[in-house]
C-alpha cells in the first residue's frame, strides 16, 4: 500500500489518479465502542456500528 506521489507526470491524468489513490487509502472506519469495522453505505460521519448504535 505505498503509494509514492510523483508530481510533475502525467498532467491531469495523473492529478485524477492521485484523488483514487486517496480515497483508497482512507484507513477503515472503526466502531468507537467496540471496534468493529464500520461499512460506510451511507454518507455518514458514525463512527459506531449498527449494534452500538442502537444501545
Ligand atoms: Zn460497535
Amino acid at each position: 500500500m505505498n503509494t509514492s506521489y510523483s508530481t510533475e507526470k502525467g498532467g491531469e491524468f495523473n492529478m485524477l489518479n492521485n484523488v483514487i489513490e486517496f480515497f483508497k487509502n482512507l484507513p477503515v472506519k472503526k466502531c468507537i465502542t467496540c471496534g468493529e469495522q464500520i461499512e460506510e453505505q451511507h454518507k455518514s460521519y458514525r463512527n459506531q456500528c449498527d449494534k452500538c448504535v442502537i444501545l
